[in-house]
């Protein structure tokens, strides 16, 4: 592809003018400019993001996939559980809920530690955690279900900190 001779923008053979400045692009002395070695660096610095952007993607994809397939090897794995009597019917639910909850916390630690960044997975560990203490809830029949709760909350504020102060370590 061309450029626009004055902005550097990227420009079509058929363009009379730049889209970005408005110079006429077939005045003769205003002609496309197409440099062979800039050509080539750009071209190379768009593959490279093209590549970065579809790797990030792809993961995005694998986390996706590895999440789902999970949750539904855990649905088989529980219902299996049930049939051989580990625990009763009104517990399978719960079950269910806290092995998803494992399987969210997993995804968001597997996010945080892909990117270091706490906030990519943080909406996973939290969702997870409160699956995970719902379903706790329903298998061991949690009485002071408000306390743990709070416990858990409090727990998760810690880590949190703990995580933010380790990726942005203060002098
Ligand atoms: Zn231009």
């Amino acid at each position: 592809m061309p450029y626009c001779p004055v902005c550097g923008k990227e420009v079509s053979e058929e363009d009379e003018f730049c889209s970005k400045c408005r110079t006429s692009l077939k005045e003769p002395w205003l002609r496309p400019v197409r440099r062979r070695e800039e050509k080539d660096e750009k071209d190379e610095k768009d593959e490279k993001d093209e590549k970065d952007e579809k790797e990030e993607k792809h993961e995005d994809d694998q986390a996706g996939a590895i999440t789902g397939g999970l949750v539904v090897v855990w649905l088989g794995v529980s219902f299996a559980l049930r049939n051989m009597g580990y625990y009763p019917w009104a517990d399978m639910g719960g079950v269910f809920l806290l092995g998803i909850g494992v399987i969210l916390i997993l995804r968001g630690l597997w996010q945080y530690s892909k990117s270091g960044v706490l906030d990519h997975g943080f909406g996973y560990l939290v969702g997870g955690a409160f699956v995970a203490f719902l379903g706790a809830n329903i298998v061991f029949d949690i009485r002071n279900t408000w306390a743990f709760f709070v416990i858990g909350l409090g727990l998760i504020i810690v880590l949190r900190a703990l995580m933010v102060r380790g990726s942005n370590p203060t002098p």
